[in-house]
């Protein structure tokens, strides 16, 4: 089962790096208000560089000077099933994110449940939206950015991965 990581960065800006194992890389968005579990809430999600598969275990403080300077902390981490289609039929999601519309099954330890990507029709190509499908894992009461900050390799919070 190919892997999804979500790693919460503090650079200049706080936002939540969502990661997907396609094709030997890490297909990247910054989410810089990270996910929700609320089916009516759609989050942007900003395409980023790949990143290397090895890169998503990583949590720690990269220097002033560095690209991305600031803490990162593996907020969440799991398996994937994709669940992309088109005309009913399934769909590699390499075919879907370039298609611009990819649906996909989390299984991590603070996200489960379908998602979707898809690109947003204005705006920049690199633009996409991040969206919880309504189905039995939503919970609009359920919110992990806030409840649920801590790492989920090593229970730690930002300022304690800092400090
Ligand atoms: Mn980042």
């Amino acid at each position: 089962m190919p892997r999804f990581v979500i790693q919460k960065h503090a650079a200049s800006r706080l936002h939540y790096d969502f990661r997907l194992e396609v094709a030997g890389v890490l297909k990247s968005w910054a989410v810089p208000k990270g996910p929700s579990m609320n089916p009516r809430d759609k989050r942007l999600a900003v395409q980023v560089e790949d990143h290397s598969i090895s890169w998503g275990d990583f949590e720690g403080v990269l220097p002033e000077g560095t690209y991305g300077a600031g803490t990162v902390l593996v907020w969440d981490s799991g398996t994937y099933r994709n669940r992309s289609e088109r005309d009913g039929k399934p769909l590699p999601i390499e075919r879907a994110l370039e298609n611009g519309r990819a649906a996909f099954w989390l299984e991590g330890k603070k996200l489960r449940g379908g998602f979707v990507l898809m690109r947003m029709y204005r705006g920049p190509e690199r633009n996409w939206l991040l969206i919880k499908l309504d189905d039995e894992e939503a919970d609009p009461e359920y919110d992990p950015v806030r409840s649920r900050p801590e790492s989920v390799l090593t229970g730690r919070t930002l300022e304690e991965i800092t400090g």
